[in-house]
């Protein structure tokens, strides 16, 4: 039973092959059984998804259908959910319930979603493996000595064991795409301003959106049909119409026009990785897609600028932390400074310290106009960059990640190590774009992943492609050994 996907068990549950009910238990069970070698969640919802799961079977004996109504999910610890801890992967936020639920929650419960519980994140969503939280690391299902990926590596591992079928995560900098690739799962970061980031506890505010975690493109056009759509309570939330993103799966890739940047295959890949790269455009031209040489010739500087950005942003976030009205409080402090500081000191794990106070530098007075401005004015260098290409391309291919995922402990010690590896995802982030990462392949027995990026709101292109790709490919149905 653990191994449907989304589809597979809504057909089930239409045809009455089985409950919700009956399938939640199963999966609570597995968890259960097989998680604390993963440790992909920091907290497991028994009860809420036990009371969900009948609704929604009673609800579809009364004739309701849908295709995640009394589907089992599991979302980021970072969406408030009600009355329940949400975490952010920080001791700071420990003994937080959320007093109301995220937009992206409410929709999915609505649409008749069960929630099995929240999955272990990078503290404040910082970190591209998953060893900043302060529950402790998480394991990659494919070589537990490995990395998940990360932000998202609690929903990554999860899927990927085959735990539950879809996830919700959110991408940054590529924290749905990287974990993604690093797991063999598919990923979507929508559009900014897609899915609402009302009730997601934020980290970068300019840079942050929600999507969907899941094994395949059809699951990820389920999850993310219930995640989209405008939401009065996010001014950056965009007033479009959602497309019916299953229904746009079977379209033809007949003269689909590829771009693939000649800047994504420098001296920083794995060249067995450029190899099942240069496979996965070999496939998609059998499809009739179109290949052609493009550049991003600013791709060079989105590093440093996201590295300014998404500090400098997250100083100002997480100033709200500060021991008087949410989380952590240190014991017996002596004043009001004695307070912020300890509670801070005590709340926050060192990666989420050392982003507050670089990003503090980058805007304060005389190191504003060097820093953050520059970073700013290269944001907007790489959005035209994406711009120009799409004038040519429908899509852009390449490399999720420069190298597969890597030993846990491994970057420690160096975090610059670690920021490199974010070079071809984050730059989707600062242009705001879409970007999808599928299964492509493996090197020594680890997920590789290709990106698709495209133009803004293209959400349905990119699941296509996919979609299509998958249809053609069996790279995405294989299973961790021992899951
Ligand atoms: N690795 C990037 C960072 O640490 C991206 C994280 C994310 O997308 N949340 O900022």
């Amino acid at each position: 039973m653990h191994q449907m996907t989304l589809a597979e068990i809504a057909r089930g549950l239409a045809d009455k092959k089985f409950s919700s009910e009956e399938l939640t238990k199963v999966l609570l069970a597995r968890i259960t059984q097989l998680d604390p070698q993963l440790n992909s969640f920091i907290s497991l919802t028994e009860d809420l998804a036990i009371e969900q799961a009948k609704a929604a079977d009673a609800r579809r004996a009364n004739g309701e259908s849908g295709a995640l109504l009394g589907a089992p999910i599991a979302h980021k610890d970072l969406f408030c959910t009600q009355g329940i801890r949400t975490s952010c992967g920080s001791k700071m936020l420990d003994n937080f319930k959320a007093p109301y639920d995220a937009t992206v929650v409410a929709k999915l419960a609505a649409a008749g979603a069960v929630t099995l519980g929240k999955t272990n994140m990078d503290e404040f969503a910082m970190g591209s493996a998953n060893e900043s939280s302060w529950y402790g690391a998480v394991k990659n299902p494919w070589n537990l000595e490995h990395v998940p990926g990360g932000s998202s590596g609690g929903s990554a591992a999860a899927v990927a064991a085959r735990l539950l079928p879809a996830a919700t995560a959110t991408d940054t900098g590529g924290s749905i795409r990287q974990p993604a690739a690093f797991t063999n799962l598919t990923g979507l970061k929508p559009t900014y301003g897609r899915v609402s980031r009302w009730g997601m506890i934020a980290y970068a505010s300019s840079l942050d959106q929600g999507g969907p975690l899941a094994r395949t493109a059809e699951d990820c056009a389920i999850l993310l049909q219930g995640m989209a759509g405008f939401d009065p309570n996010d001014s950056t939330s965009i007033d479009e119409p959602v497309p019916d993103y299953s229904a746009g799966l079977g379209d033809s890739l007949q003269g689909l026009r590829i771009g693939v940047p000649k800047e994504y295959f420098s001296a920083g890949l794995d060249p067995r990785i450029a190899e099942l790269i240069q496979n996965s455009i070999r496939q998609l031209q059998k499809l009739g897609a179109v290949i052609k040489e493009i550049s991003l010739p600013n791709m060079q500087h989105a590093i440093p600028a996201y590295y300014v950005i998404a500090p400098a942003e997250a100083s100002s976030n997480l100033s709200r932390f500060d021991g008087v009205r949410f989380g952590h409080r240190c014991e017996n402090p002596e004043n009001l400074i004695d307070l912020y500081k300890r509670s801070r000191g005590e709340g926050f794990g060192a990666e989420v310290q050392r982003r507050i106070m670089v990003g503090a530098y980058a805007l304060s007075a005389g190191y504003y106009d060097a820093y953050y401005l520059k970073a700013q004015k290269i944001r907007r260098l790489v959005k035209n960059d994406f711009m120009a290409a799409f004038n040519e391309v429908d899509i852009i291919l390449g490399p999720t990640t420069p190298n597969p995922a890597w030993k846990l402990g491994a970057k420690n010690s160096d975090p610059v190590a670690a920021y490199l590896e974010d070079v071809y995802t984050i730059t989707a982030n600062l242009a705001g774009l879409p970007g999808l990462s599928m299964p492509a392949g493996f090197v020594d027995g680890l997920p590789v992943g290709v990106q698709l990026l495209a133009p803004y709101f293209q959400e349905g292109r990119l699941l296509n492609v996919a979609h299509q790709y998958q249809l053609n490919t069996d790279w995405h149905t294989r299973t961790p050994t021992g899951f």
